[in-house]
């Protein structure tokens, strides 16, 4: 069936640049909104859809709203990491892959992380606060949540991926108490606010997305521009047509989506001056910043799992040495930073 971001030519698959363009797009989106919900509903109102294409019957095919599920198929194909899937094997492909390996796996471990049934409750049943974000850094994997209980008390831990599967004799530190760990990551978070060092690395990674946000708009727009350029001479083909009905819909065919394409430009130059508009300062997210610590202190124990999935991309746990680093993420940064900045205009 055909790909969203491939064109098929004498049976190979070659890159279709505007739809390669958006199945990255969709990729970055996903891991910046960090919902599948979140990310069709944009989807949706761009009015991006799913691939379109024509039969050798003529017969026009695909061309879909986007769903969770057909957004989880995409963001899960192999093939946009120059792969093909043979059943249940997975085998290099000799197509042009359309993502890095990085983004796809940030995705994989997102979706993993939201599960697919989407249970937020499930997740933090037990008060699981790092659950998907905890690694053990001499082995590299994943730590899961677990716990024991001995009478009526309940003793929680997070166990290396490695210690569980291949021995305890595996891992140098197969577990940490999870109290402990849980404890020390949201010192360091409730300390944000008066961390310098944390306040210049948020302030560079925020001006660098929002640089990167302004690229990737300009370049669709570029691209636009390029569609609107094919439509109109398209729309001189069909008003020379002789044929009165035939000239009627596809002139009606062509002003359609000359209209999409002049409604989303519209957005994407709107979207641009507000981006170029955000003057991110040190000041500014200092002063965001600053409130974190009462913030924390007034969320439920299931918002402070959220702030906390926002802001932490990763949590490295390295048993040998005792120390924990956590490494932000960008984009939760800069949402919460905006989050924050609205309470405040609220507020005064
Ligand atoms: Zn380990």
């Amino acid at each position: 069936m055909p790909l969203l971001g491939y064109a098929v030519k004498d049976t190979k698959l070659v890159v279709h640049k505007i739809e390669a363009e958006r199945v990255r797009q969709i990729f970055e989106m996903y891991l910046e909104y960090q919902s599948l919900l979140a990310t069709v509903t944009e989807l949706n109102r761009r009015g991006w859809t799913t691939k379109h294409w024509t039969t050798k019957k003529g017969v026009q095919r695909g061309g879909r709203l986007f769903t969770k599920n057909n957004l989880y198929a995409l963001l899960t194909n192999v093939t946009y990491i120059g792969q093909i899937r043979y059943k249940d094997e997975v085998h290099p492909g000799a197509h042009e892959p359309l993502v890095s390996d990085e983004l796809f796996r940030k995705a994989q471990a997102l979706l993993e992380r939201n599960g697919h049934t989407g249970g937020r409750a499930v997740r933090n049943k037990h008060g699981a606060l790092l659950r998907g974000l905890l690694r053990c850094r001499p082995c590299g994997c994943a730590m899961s949540h677990t716990y024991t209980s001995k009478g009526n008390r309940r003793y929680r831990y997070y166990v290396c991926g490695t210690a569980q599967q291949r021995g305890w004799s595996q891992c140098v530190a197969p577990s940490v108490p999870a109290g402990e760990i849980e404890r020390f990551v949201v010192e360091q978070i409730r300390g944000i606010g008066g961390d310098a060092v944390v306040i210049a690395e948020t302030v560079r990674q925020v001006r660098r997305q929002t640089e990167g946000d302004i690229e990737r708009l300009s370049q669709e727009r570029a691209a636009l521009q390029q569609q609107l350029r094919d439509h109109h001479a398209k729309m001189q083909v069909a008003a020379a047509m002789t044929n009165h009905v035939e000239r009627v819909s596809s002139l009606a065919d062509v002003q359609q989506c000359i209209r999409s394409a002049e409604r989303r430009l519209t957005e994407i130059d709107n979207d641009l001056i507000a981006l170029r508009g955000q003057l991110v300062d040190e000041e500014m997210v200092t002063k965001v910043l600053a409130d974190f610590d009462q913030l924390w202190d007034s969320l439920a124990p299931r918002e402070q799992a959220r702030v906390l999935e926002l802001l932490i991309e990763r949590i490295d746990y390295d048993g040998q040495h005792g120390s924990v680093s956590l490494t932000f993420h960008p984009c939760g940064i800069k949402a919460l930073t905006q989050e924050l900045a609205h309470r405040r205009e609220e507020v005064a």
